[in-house]
């Protein structure tokens, strides 16, 4: 999956999803590990090692974390901040339903008890429909692969608007041919609603658009460390 670290002049760094825990292959069992990496290596893979990377600065430096929604993929890195304040932002509806599918074991497998931790993180939550968090940075809720799923717009002069989809699009397939996401899909009428309200949008603000699980797409942004320079 893509994650992202952006660089808020108001609240510093921002990361954007976290990846799934430490050491994939290993925790995940089963069908899972087929959409899991076959290589995992601590010093180059690792949520730290890779926000080092950046040369942003070190996961320490983090700030926030906002998450396109909670599934074990994309906020399994959550246990890299437990015991901080660093906050933790995602959709209230999003927070309900996975405490409530990791406690009662409904979608058990998406939704995983070691990082939904009510006691070890500084959980914030918005309600609305779309709300701008921070200047630039605008959430868009889009139902569909999961309840409380988020959009990320970001309107910075530096780059331009650009959407971080997260799973509302796990491939271009999905965004570009309106090919539903298989057994992964939970609403199918409201995919299709948020999937043209997405491109409605990344067409009226003329948008580049990160989706959650295509190189492709990903491969169109500028590259660190040029980006940064
Ligand atoms: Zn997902």
């Amino acid at each position: 999956m893509i994650a992202g670290l952006l660089y808020h002049p108001d609240v510093g760094l921002v990361l954007f999803d976290t990846g799934f825990r430490e050491d994939v292959i290993n925790s995940w069992e089963g069908e899972y590990l087929e959409c899991a990496p076959r290589i995992w290596v601590k010093d180059i893979h690792s949520l730290p090692v890779a926000i080092k990377a950046t040369g942003a600065g070190e996961i320490g430096d983090v700030k926030a974390v906002v998450l396109s929604h909670l599934h074990l993929d994309h906020a399994g890195g959550l246990e890299h901040f437990f015991g901080t304040d660093v906050e933790i932002w995602c959709h209230e509806d999003e927070l309900k339903g996975a405490f409530w599918a990791s406690a009662t074991g409904n979608d058990s497998n998406l939704f995983l008890p070691d990082y939904l931790r009510a006691d070890l993180l500084n959980w914030k939550t918005v309600s609305e429909e779309k709300v701008e968090l921070w200047k630039g940075l605008t959430l868009h809720r889009c139902r569909g692969h999961t309840e409380g799923s988020l959009v990320v717009e970001l309107t910075f002069s530096a780059s331009g608007t650009v959407i971080l989809t997260g799973d509302l699009f796990h491939v271009r397939e999905n965004y570009e041919d309106g090919q539903p996401q298989g057994f992964l899909m939970r609403n199918y009428n409201e995919w299709l609603r948020s999937r043209d309200y997405i491109r409605r949008l990344v067409k009226r603000t003329n948008a580049r658009v990160c989706l959650g699980h295509e190189r492709s797409y990903f491969d169109m942004f500028e590259k660190s460390p040029q980006f940064i320079s």
